[in-house]
């Protein structure tokens, strides 16, 4: 019998760091490649699926539901491992994945925010929108984070993607508005306590060149105690601008900007909260002296060709007084000792997927997802990236270097008594968590504390 990797009698070893979607994609792409294969995916929480649990709004339950996809692939191949409670980089080295995987692939996506480099930027009542998002999703790292909800008026919040929009629509939705989704139970008693009444939503760049997308922009038009305001001036276009708006490929911007055209020529509907949908604004210093009491906002005109403008600051400043600033310019992944980590982009750096040290090819480390490409795109966008990386580690197979362990034993071992979480622990934590949540009229309430959730994994 041959004793080629991925052959019958040696099935390649790959080990996923990260049960996220990138590293679902990953694994299933591995399982239809005809070759065979066996995954043991980690996590180092003792629940699967990543951004999709911790990050997509609870009131998007739609998106959620391709949560079904990924549990197939778990459940219908039976070389596939799910390790959950386990930190790699802690609890389990890379050189001990060296000596029993063939390949690693990391899905570790982009766990920590980017900063804006501001003075005042720590102040109490500035705040990651990770952090924010984290909060209200159960994440057991975020759960204890105290946003004061109760006594702010105004927010604002800097940058306009889709994370912006997410955070922009929970603290503007009711109560009522919030039934139905799975929102951790302490966040929907402190957003319904909440005074917020004016949400100041800044982008450095125009209304053409905004981050969000068009289904979630149109939602702020959508809600029961909260109203869009867009000022009919932005609305007038350059001629940059406009040939960035008549690109035939643009279809975002022009879907963006004709919503956004909407808002602009609105009457108010008289809701008490406001939603003001803010451009061409960077913000240069947070104010106050124990807590946040303003935004130093800077005016900026854009400068550069059509498809490429920048924001260019004009000189002009001015104070935006607010209670409460939530920073939310983008993701930016975190180092694993013994991993080679681009410090200036916060990604691992590869080639399709392929890592490199210092320009150099790394045969037996694969990136996927935010931690391969930066965080951008949506959910679906995963799938095809993933499949990239895999058809790269295949390509590699004869550069690969097999491990001395044909099995995940020594791994086991030195984990000792450490509670590792198995896919069927991950059914039985899920169950319990939809069992809470029949009683709640929710999909689930899910556990935020990493004992609860083991302690149900152990049931
Ligand atoms: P994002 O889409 O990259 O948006 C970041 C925003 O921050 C942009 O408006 C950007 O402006 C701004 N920004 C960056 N640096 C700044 C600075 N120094 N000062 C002021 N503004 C700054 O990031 P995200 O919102 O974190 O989302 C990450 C990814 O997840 C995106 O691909 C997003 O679509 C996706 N996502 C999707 C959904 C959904 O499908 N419903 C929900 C959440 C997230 P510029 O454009 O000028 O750089």
């Amino acid at each position: 019998m041959s004793q080629t990797l991925g052959s019958e009698s040696n099935p390649l070893r790959i080990a996923i760091v990260g049960g996220g979607p990138s590293g679902f994609y990953a694994a299933e792409s591995l399982f239809k490649s005809g070759l065979s294969v066996s995954v043991d995916m980690y996590d180092r929480l003792p629940t699967p699926y990543g951004l999709l649990r911790g990050g997509v709004a609870p009131d998007h339950q739609q998106m959620k539901s391709v949560a079904k996809a990924y549990e197939r692939v778990a459940l219908s191949n039976p070389q596939f491992q799910f390790l959950g409670n386990i930190k790699i980089g802690e609890d389990v080295t890379i050189d001990d994945l060296k000596a029993c995987y063939d390949a690693v692939i990391f899905a570790c996506g982009a766990e920590t925010d980017k900063h804006l480099g501001i003075p005042g930027e720590n102040l109490p009542g500035s705040y990651a929108a990770t952090e924010f998002v984290g909060w209200y999703n159960s994440h057991p790292n975020y759960r204890d984070r105290v946003f004061d909800l109760q006594t702010a008026k105004s927010v604002a919040i800097i940058g306009q993607g889709n994370v912006a929009i997410d955070v922009t629509r929970i603290l503007a939705k009711t109560t009522e508005e919030l039934a139905g989704s799975d929102i951790a139970e302490y966040a929907k008693a402190a957003l319904a306590a909440s005074s917020i009444q004016e949400i100041h939503l800044i982008g450095r760049r125009g209304p053409v060149q905004s981050a969000f997308t068009e289904l979630e922009i149109k939602e702020l038009g959508e809600l029961l105690d909260a109203e869009p305001v867009v000022d009919p001036g932005v609305i007038i276009l350059g001629d940059a601008c406009q040939a960035e708006l008549d690109e035939p490929t643009n279809n975002k911007a022009r879907k963006n900007f004709a919503v956004l055209q909407r808002f602009a020529g609105r009457q108010s509907e008289g809701k008490p909260k406001k939603i003001y949908i803010r451009f061409f604004e960077s913000p240069v210093e947070i104010k106050g002296d124990t807590h946040v009491k303003s935004l130093v906002l800077e005016n900026n005109r854009l400068a550069g060709p059509a498809g490429a403008q920048k924001a260019e600051p004009t000189g002009e400043k001015f104070e935006l007084a607010c209670d409460l600033v939530f920073r939310s310019v983008g993701y930016r992944g975190v180092a694993i000792p013994g991993v080679p980590f681009d410090e200036k982009r916060g990604v691992f750096p590869n080639v399709s997927g392929r890592l490199t040290d210092n320009g150099q090819p790394v045969y037996g480390f694969y990136a996927v997802g935010w931690i391969k490409r930066g965080p951008s795109g949506v959910l679906g966008s995963n799938k095809p990236d993933s499949a990239d990386t895999v058809k790269t580690l295949i390509s590699d197979l004869d550069q690969l270097k097999p491990a001395e362990n044909r099995d995940n034993q020594l791994i086991i071992e030195k984990l000792g008594n450490h509670q590792i979480v198995s896919f069927s622990d991950w059914k039985k934590i899920e169950a319990e968590e939809i069992r809470r949540g029949e009683t709640l009229s929710k999909p689930r309430d899910k556990f935020s504390k990493i004992e609860e959730m083991l302690e149900a994994g152990r049931s």
